[in-house]
């Protein structure tokens, strides 16, 4: 049996406690080396056989697996965060399938939250925006062009852009010609949760580049844009007003 698991964006305490169970149980764990602390091993048994994929190709990651399964082993296949994010679990699910090697996925929470959680930020403020969008820059792997970062943006909904960073500038442009102002917030979030080593950056479209030049960020980081980050409590929202009734609660006024 091979087990999915998101480890989570980086404190160990952020995996969840069924990820952590699995973990501590599997025989064989094949991690994401290039993004999954490592403090998150520590939960592996000691006898356990350890492999890190990031210096692994498709192939070999399911010929690990295969040769456990036929020793009657339990792998935990461990990807960063959650892994239906740029997981690139697809072709390993797709894989088994074929093989014939019985897995199921174990979610995690995913960078974006614990960027928010960084940032002391929601997302979905009412009046701002009640959408956020979860995307990449095209560059070295492309994005359809109907996805285009040009084409996101005219929603003005709070953007979540992973593995960009290094394309700030181009991301800057992108947004400017979409419609939104020099002064529109930017926050890039380096290592959100890891213990230590987590970097906020605030600043606005016009800054946020130089910004990130001087604190040498170029990866492992979360580019979050959006009014939603000026506009705290700007509007209060329904859930809670004292106007407003629903299932659990009667309208007092
Ligand atoms: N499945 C992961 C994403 C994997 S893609 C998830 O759900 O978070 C790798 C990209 O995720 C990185 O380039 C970066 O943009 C982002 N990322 C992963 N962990 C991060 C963290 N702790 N802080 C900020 N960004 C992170």
């Amino acid at each position: 049996m091979v087990h999915i698991v998101g480890a989570g964006p980086g404190d160990p305490d952020l995996m969840t406690i069924k990820g952590q169970r699995l973990l501590s149980e599997a025989d064989v764990v094949i991690y994401a080396g290039s993004l999954v602390n490592e403090e998150i091993l520590k939960f592996c048994k000691p006898e356990a056989e350890i492999y890190n994929s990031a210096q692994m190709m498709l192939e070999e990651i399911l010929h690990v697996m295969t040769l456990a399964e036929k020793a009657g082993k339990t792998t935990v296949r461990l990807h960063t965060g959650d892994p239906s994010i740029y997981g690139a679990t697809q072709e390993q699910m797709d894989a088994m399938e074929a093989r014939g090697i019985e897995f199921d996925v174990t979610p995690g929470v995913s960078s974006f939250l614990a960027a928010a959680a960084a940032l002391k930020q929601e997302y979905t403020l009412p009046g701002v925006t009640q959408t956020v969008i979860i995307t990449r820059r095209g560059g070295r792997t492309p994005v359809p062009d109907s996805e285009s970062l040009k084409k996101l943006a005219q929603h003005q909904t709070t953007l979540c852009i992973f593995l960009s960073v290094n394309l700030l500038p181009e991301i800057k442009q992108d947004l400017m010609s979409a419609g939104f102002k020099s002064s529109t917030p930017v926050a890039v979030v380096y290592k959100a949760s890891w213990p230590g080593e987590e970097k906020v950056i605030k600043g606005r479209l016009d800054t946020i580049v130089q910004q990130v030049k001087d604190a040498n960020i170029d990866r492992t980081a979360l580019v979050i844009v959006g009014h939603c980050l000026s506009s705290k409590g700007k509007q209060q929202s329904n859930l809670y007003s004292p106007k407003f009734s629903h299932m659990f609660r009667q309208a007092r006024f």
